[in-house]
C-alpha cells in the first residue's frame, strides 16, 4: 500500500508534468492551493475530490503517480 499524503493532491498531464494542490489547514479551515496556477479555494469538506476536480478541469492532469 502506497502512504497516502492528505497535505497534497498530485497528478501527472499527459506531458509528464507534475501538477500539485495542497491542502493547507488553518484551524478547522481548509484551503487548497494549487502550485501550477495558483488557485485557491476553501474547502471545509472533503478537499481531495475538489482538487482532483481542478486538476483534471484546469491542467488535464489525470494520471495518478502513486498508482502502479
Ligand atoms: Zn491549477
Amino acid at each position: 500500500m502506497p502512504r497516502i499524503d492528505t497535505s497534497k493532491v498530485s497528478r501527472w498531464d499527459l506531458h509528464g508534468r507534475e501538477h500539485v494542490v495542497r491542502v493547507e489547514r488553518t484551524g478547522v479551515q481548509r484551503t487548497l492551493r494549487c502550485d501550477t496556477c495558483g488557485w485557491r479555494r476553501g474547502a471545509p469538506f472533503l478537499p481531495w475530490p475538489k482538487a482532483r476536480e481542478h486538476l483534471v478541469r484546469a491542467h488535464q492532469a489525470t494520471v495518478d503517480p502513486s498508482e502502479p
